[in-house]
Formats: structure tokens, sequence, C-alpha cells
């Protein structure tokens, strides 16, 4: 077993589960919501809800309900009031003048024309004045030169190679919005949470925000990445692969596939209601080496 024991870790485990209001909780994010949940109450630690509000454009109506709703009804309750993104313009505004003054922000005016094919700036724009009045967004410079590495609490040390290291990568929109890598990484950081399990298709994402909290001064939690649910063309399970709303009403049932799918030891037949079967899997909690 790979579960570093919490108290190695932390002596108050401080988790959270951070949906994008962008669709209805479905199989895949339950799967992302059970590990942090029942990760958080393995090690008597409490769990927060917090809704990645951050790109309206990308917002559906009724998804935070559908979203809440759903979480109570599978029995994953969190403790106190849900939190939003969208309330914390005003700390990723900080953050973004932190960067500019440790040097490493600069203005891009690519469009999606001008982009390289990684994404990165393609017009060398950090060495141009970009002035305030054009479009732009704004990108922070990666340090290429160093090396990326992290101790995954689920999948073990974690090094980013460094030809996979992208040059630049956005903070702020060109369009005002900020960046998800921004907002996670201030969200994220401890006191306020002090573990992250999520799903391992962020993981290139954890490096990234680990930098961004390394130079805005900021604690970084310790990670750990589960494997996702993929559909039957083996693409990750999420809303943008069309993936279908969890049916409330097959709660239990839900939470045996997903406990399935992370390889716990499944909860005894006699265990039929959502509280039965996550009192079982809180206790027995524990993820096989790269699971
Ligand atoms: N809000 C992001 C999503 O729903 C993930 C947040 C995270 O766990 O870092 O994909």
């Amino acid at each position: 077993m790979i579960i570093t024991p919490i108290e190695r870790v932390t002596p108050h485990y401080r988790g959270r589960f951070a949906p994008s209001p962008t669709g209805p909780l479905h199989a895949g994010s339950l799967v992302a919501a059970l590990a942090s949940f029942l990760d958080a109450r393995h090690h008597q630690g409490s769990w927060a809800l917090r809704i990645d509000d951050i790109d309206p454009l990308r917002q559906v109506d009724g998804s935070v309900e559908h979203i809440t709703f759903a979480l109570q009804k599978h029995g994953l309750e969190w403790d106190g009031p849900v939190t939003y993104q969208s309330l914390e313009s005003d700390r990723f505004e900080h953050a973004l003048y932190q960067l500019s003054q440790a040097g490493c922000l600069f203005r891009c005016r690519c469009t999606r024309a001008t982009l390289s094919i990684h994404g990165t700036c393609g017009q060398d724009c950090a060495s141009r004045e970009v002035t305030t009045y054009e479009p732009h967004s704004l990108r922070v410079r990666f340090d290429t030169a160093q090396t990326y590495e992290f101790d995954d609490r689920f999948l073990g040390p974690q090094l980013l190679e460094s030809r996979a290291v992208p040059r630049d990568f956005i903070v702020k929109r060109r369009d005002g919005l900020y960046a998800y890598q921004l907002a996670a990484a201030v969200g994220d950081a401890q006191p306020q949470f002090n573990s992250i399990v999520r799903g391992a298709d962020l993981l290139d994402s954890t490096y990234r925000q680990r930098w961004l909290q390394q130079v805005l001064g900021l604690e970084p939690p310790h990670y750990a990445h589960v494997t996702l649910v993929n559909n039957a063309l083996g693409n990750k399970l999420s809303k943008q692969t069309g993936a279908a709303a969890l049916e409330v009403d097959f709660a239990a049932q839900n939470l045996r596939s997903a406990l399935s799918h992370l390889k716990q030891t499944p909860p005894p037949e006699s265990a039929t209601t959502v509280m039965d079967i996550l009192e079982h899997s809180t206790e027995h909690w524990s993820l096989p080496v790269g699971n």
C-alpha cells in the first residue's frame, strides 16, 4: 500500500473537492469526489466543497444545484459553507501582482493563429513591449532549466522531463478571466488545504501549480492523484465527452461502481444504504500502488 500515514503528512488533514460547474456530476467526477472524501474521512480530516466557477462562458445553468444535490444523495456531505472561486478575484489579482514583481509575468498578444503548437507564446511577446491597450493575455515564464518533481502520495515520486516543460502558460486570459492554473494554485495552498486528491488527468497541472505556489511564497499541499474512468472509446469520462449525469436514485449502486473502479474492498452485501457503504469504505480505504 502506498498511502502515506497521515501523521507523516500533516497533523490535521484538510481536503476538498473542487468541481467546475460545467455540467452535472457524472461517474468520473464521482470517483474523484469519493476518493478525496474517503481519504479525508479515513484520516479524520475535513472535506470542503469549492466550486471552480472561474469561467462563466463554460458554466452550465443548474449545475451547482445538481452537483450539490447529487453529492448529498451519495452521502458525500462536506464541511462548512460551499465556497466559490468567482469571489476570490482579490486574491488572484494580488497573486498576479506578486508574479509581476517576481519578474515572471508578461503580456502576450498571441491569438490562436500565432500560438506555438504547444499552446505557448509564438511571437516572443516576453521580449517586446506589449502595451496594456493591446488585447493581451498574461502569461508566466516557466523556468525550463529547472527540474520539476514532487512526491505523489498515491503514485510515488513524479518527475517532469525538461523536454515536456512548456516555456510559458496563461494565468489571465485575453477576455479577462483568470486561468485555472492560477486559481487552483492560489486556492489549494496551505493552510486552507493541505491534502489534494484529484484525477490523474491533472498531474501535469500539478507541476505548474506547485511552481506558481513556490513563486508566490505559498506552502503547497500534499498531492495525490487517482486514475479516472474512461469511456468506451478510451477517453476520460468528462462533461466535455458528454458523460451522462449520475442517476441519484441509484446512489448505492453508483458508489459501489466507483469503489470498484478505485479497487477498494467491496462493502458486504448487508451494506445497502449509502451510509453503510461509506462507513465501510472509509474504514477500509487504501489504494493499490499506482492505483
Ligand atoms: N475544477 C477542476 C475540474 O473540475 C478540477 C479542480 C481540481 O481538482 O484541481 O476539473
